[in-house]
């Protein structure tokens, strides 16, 4: 059997961004294996997130991307100043496809559509068993395992979206700025609902109807909900849907090795990536795994800096806000309105990102409801602990 120098176990947003910049490095000359069951032939998601310019290599294959967004919140709408940042969409299939013909010119790097049935750390290496063959590799980088989201300890809510692409019979959209939250839909039971417009021009724009909670709704109650904004909302008679798309991404305080054995890292959603307060896990993905390319550049080995204190801090304010929305301990878009309202939202924005001090954190802080995030935090440290 042979051996690779790496395997890229899932061949998705963090497998191929981490493919992406071991072949901007020496590690292009590494063998280098990627299985995925999928051929990511086809659109499956859209990515929205925010950034400064100029600071991406995807930054050329972004579909849209505005200098501001609106938001309605509780007896609060307006359009917000996002300073240097801009806000983005990029589709999966373009970010698939700029990634693909990148790697196509090294033949170093392997691709094989398999789907991965056993992965396991051996002395010799991580060993993969998928439908079709088996494989050893040094490193594994693993994007394919399911978390768990049963610890009692923990909080765990999951973020579930429908989203349509549609066209409208007249121009209703401004394509010059889209509608990062809309809390105006109905709320009901655990957690917060919203709607989302990315416009692509006056006649089409994609919707999402985005539910924070702890069990996903029938299929038809995304529909019924997207049915009633477009009517109500946006006062679209009649459309045809071009797209359309569901997700599902856990929120989510587990606890997660990035390794789960010496040849094996996990990656992506699976390496929690994903901020559990938010269910925004672009940036980070491309963070991490350029974090984890410096690291074998540089020390040969796959690591992740220690957890520092403040980092500790700030996944409590995650566990936090999880706390006050799964235990309902005030309105979730009162939460949200607070934040987005008193907040300039750049800074709420680096905020997001983990780029903010103790003391512009604590100031943030200080805008939500205060009894309901007493609460939760006392919460989340009880659980912690
Ligand atoms: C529809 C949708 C929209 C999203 N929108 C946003 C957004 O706007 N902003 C944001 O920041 N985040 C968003 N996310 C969250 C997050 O960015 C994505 O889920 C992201 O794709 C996670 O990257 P990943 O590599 O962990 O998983 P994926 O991109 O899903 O990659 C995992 C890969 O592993 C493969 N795989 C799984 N099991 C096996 C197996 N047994 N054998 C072989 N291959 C396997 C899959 O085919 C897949 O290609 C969204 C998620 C979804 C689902």
């Amino acid at each position: 059997m042979q051996k690779y120098d790496y395997i890229i176990a899932g061949g998705g947003l963090a497998g191929l961004s981490l493919a992406y910049y071991m072949n901007q490095t020496v590690l292009r000359e590494k063998s280098i294996l990627i299985i995925d069951q999928d051929t990511k032939t086809k659109n499956d998601r859209t990515w929205c997130f925010w950034e400064k310019d100029n600071q991406s290599p995807f930054d050329k294959i972004v579909h849209r991307k505005w200098q501001k967004v609106f938001f309605h919140g509780t007896n609060f709408s307006s359009s917000l100043n996002l300073g240097d940042y801009s806000y983005k969409w990029l589709r999966g299939i373009d970010f698939y496809d700029f990634v693909k013909v990148d790697l196509a010119g090294n033949p170093n790097i392997k691709f094989v559509n398999e789907r991965i049935e056993r992965l396991k750390d051996t002395p010799d290496g991580g060993f993969i068993i998928t439908d079709q063959n088996q494989y050893l590799g040094e490193y594994v980088f693993d994007s394919t395992k399911p978390l768990k989201l049963d610890l009692d300890d923990c909080h765990n809510m999951l973020q579930h979206f429908k989203g349509w692409e549609i066209v409208a019979d007249k121009p209703v959209f401004d394509p010059q700025c889209p509608t990062m939250m809309d809390y105006r839909v109905e709320q009901r039971g655990i957690g917060v609902r919203f709607m989302y417009v990315l416009p692509e021009s006056s006649t089409k724009a994609m919707i999402e109807y985005t539910v924070f909670s702890d069990s996903l709704l029938s299929p038809a109650e995304y529909d019924a909900e997207l049915h009633k904004y477009i009517r109500e909302f946006l006062k679209i008679e009649n459309f045809t849907i071009e797209y359309e798309e569901f997700g599902v991404i856990p929120m989510t305080d587990e606890p997660i090795s990035n390794h789960s054995g010496e040849h094996i890292v996990r990656i992506g959603t699976s390496g929690g990536y994903v901020k559990s307060s938010s269910g925004y896990a672009f940036q980070r993905t491309q963070r991490y795994t350029q974090e984890l390319v410096k690291n074998l550049v540089t020390v040969g080995k796959p690591t992740l800096p220690k957890k520092t204190l403040i980092k500790k801090f700030k996944e409590l304010l995650d566990s936090t806000l999880l706390n006050v929305l799964l235990k309902n301990r005030t309105s979730g878009k009162d939460v949200f309105t607070a934040l987005y309202k008193n907040n300039p939202t750049p800074r709420l924005f680096a905020f997001l990102d983990e780029d903010t001090t103790l003391l512009e954190d604590l100031k943030i802080m200080s805008t939500v409801p205060l009894w309901a995030f007493t609460k939760g935090i006392a919460d989340a440290l009880r659980k912690r602990i």
